[in-house]
């Protein structure tokens, strides 16, 4: 896609600091890492969201994340543990509009985390989980 930066980065027109490429997945360096060695996975193929890309790529997605896993924990960069993280839509805090993994290296007291709604406490009932799952399940 034309102005999308991933796919500019994927054709070499935005310089990246590449991890790894193959025919259909490149991951490189985040330029604004939460923490060092936070990497973005992306398809070579431009998609939206996920449910844009065949199955095959989601899959080769997750494999070239466990490799990159890997590496990471090998590498002797900072991780006691790692993230994996897909905002797919802007509501969930997407702002580059081509689909990418992140993934982030963690550690105690780095400064990162998830903050949680004001009702969190509350937890559902067993009926309205119920519900949801049934909501969820009919529409596959
Ligand atoms: P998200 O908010 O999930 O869409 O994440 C987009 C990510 O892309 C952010 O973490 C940015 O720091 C990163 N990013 C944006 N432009 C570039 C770029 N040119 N090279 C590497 N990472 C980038
Ligand atoms: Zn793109």
């Amino acid at each position: 896609m034309e102005d999308c930066i991933f796919c500019k980065i994927v054709k070499g027109e935005i310089p990246s600091y590449k991890i790894y490429e193959d025919e259909k997945i490149f991951a490189f360096m985040d330029i604004q890492p939460i923490n060092p060695g936070h990497i973005l996975i992306i398809p070579k193929k431009h998609a939206k969201l996920i449910a844009e890309l065949e199955d095959e790529i989601v899959g080769e997605i997750f494999k070239v994340a466990k490799k990159i896993n890997i590496a990471l924990r090998k590498s002797g960069i900072k991780s006691e543990g790692i993230n994996f993280f897909l905002a797919d839509g802007k509501a969930a805090g997407q702002e580059v509009l081509h689909v990418h993994l992140h993934i982030v290296p963690r550690y105690k007291n780095d400064g990162f985390g998830f903050k949680f709604p004001p009702n969190y406490e509350n937890k559902p009932s067993k009926d309205e989980l119920e519900k949801i799952a049934k909501k969820i399940r009919s529409a596959f």
